[in-house]
């Protein structure tokens, strides 16, 4: 039998696939997706806009309503910004045009997954800079990688994923002012965050954020996101980008959350005040060790219960939360979204069991 797998790089068959095994919750908070799905006279005011369409028809060929509407919302001029199918569609651009064989890449670790294996594929190099003891970022150390190594790509992600801290404004400003390479934000979570780097554009031309609809805009299930930069860079960044790459059903939703964004930021808020107080009543669990985050999960570390087997317990009680034990640093923690109220009265209750059945367990 011939071995068609020979054909495919090395660097891909090297690597394990970015993959969520699908598990089914009645509490689903595992996935940092807004608990709060958009109200039925709002769906239905895009499914009339998308019926008056023809579908036969491709959409436009620049999302230029949208873009347009983003650069008012952003603040940003409009040639700066690029939709894609959700701000991974972005990222991989991005790195398309930026990584090829031997491109140094610095990174935080641990962080969102798909950067290093995007820029694995693609035959770069990522060089990681660890966290700090409190798992904060270490901008100096960032800063002289970066130097040193001359890194034609610094990617930060702020809030960082899986643990939910920031890297200061002035921090980036010092990255971006320090050397020409690209310094990647990708504020996926900035609404929950109160910061973005966005007012720094205008004075970094080396400055990319990617920001997304799937998380404060509820918006996940229909995939857009956008990144934002130098126009130059964009017309480079633009080539890697597929064709029609965001359908119209997509870019009207996208333009109602624009418009609707005063009744969504009601539940950001909403959001940003409930992980404060799960924040507080983890504190008080015995056993658990929750992170400050500046997004919509909170990392937890379990000092004496082994995480997977509170992970498995959670499951049986109903409750689906992020195992994060394969990364870097966090093999005794796990990562909850903040969701609904009721939603995370019953993942504490259910934390609470899962411990004291492992304390059992164990005695
Ligand atoms: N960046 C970060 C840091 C993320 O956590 C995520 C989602 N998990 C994304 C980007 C991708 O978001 P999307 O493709 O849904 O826009």
């Amino acid at each position: 039998m011939s071995d068609m797998l020979r054909h495919v790089k090395p660097a891909v068959r090297a690597i394990g696939a970015y993959a969520l095994a699908a598990r089914q919750a009645a509490v689903k908070i595992n996935q940092n997706e807004n608990p709060y799905d958009w109200d039925e006279p709002l769906k239905r005011r895009v499914l009339e806009a998308a019926l008056a369409r023809p579908w036969s028809r491709y959409p436009d060929f620049d999302p230029r309503l949208l873009v347009e509407r983003l650069a008012e919302s952003s603040g940003w001029r409009p040639d700066g910004i690029l939709v894609g199918n959700g701000s991974n569609e972005m990222i991989e651009a991005l790195l398309l045009v930026t990584v090829g064989p031997g491109t140094r890449i610095v990174i935080p670790e641990p962080t969102f997954t798909l950067y290093a294996l995007l820029a694995r594929i693609l035959g770069g190099e990522t060089i990681r800079v660890g966290l700090g003891p409190d798992l904060e970022y270490e901008a100096d150390e960032l800063r002289r990688m970066r130097r040193e190594l001359a890194a034609p790509v610094t990617i930060v992600c702020s809030p960082n994923n899986p643990t939910g801290g920031a890297l200061p404004v002035e921090e980036v400003e010092r990255l971006c002012g320090d050397g020409d390479g690209l310094v990647v934000i990708d504020e996926a979570y900035h609404e929950f965050s109160g910061q973005t780097v966005v007012p720094l554009l205008g004075k970094h031309p080396n400055l990319v954020v990617l920001r997304t609809f799937s998380k404060a805009m509820a918006l996940a299930g229909l995939r857009v996101g956008y990144l934002l930069a130098a126009p130059e860079l964009v017309r480079e960044i633009n080539k890697a980008r597929l064709p029609y790459n965001v359908n119209f059903f997509s870019q009207l939703a996208a333009l109602a959350a624009l418009e609707e964004w005063d009744h969504l930021k009601a539940n950001v808020e909403r959001l940003v005040a409930a992980r404060e107080d799960l924040l507080h009543r983890l504190y008080r669990v015995p056993g658990v060790r929750p992170y400050p985050s500046r997004a919509n999960f909170i990392l937890f570390e379990l000092s004496e219960a082994e995480p997977r087997a509170v992970f498995e317990s959670l499951c049986k009680r109903g409750v689906l939360v992020r195992d994060v034990t394969s990364y870097p640093r966090l093999s005794r923690c796990l990562r909850v979204s903040v969701g609904s109220e009721p939603e995370n009265e019953a993942f504490l209750t259910a934390l609470r069991h899962a411990l004291e059945e492992r304390r059992f367990a164990r005695a």
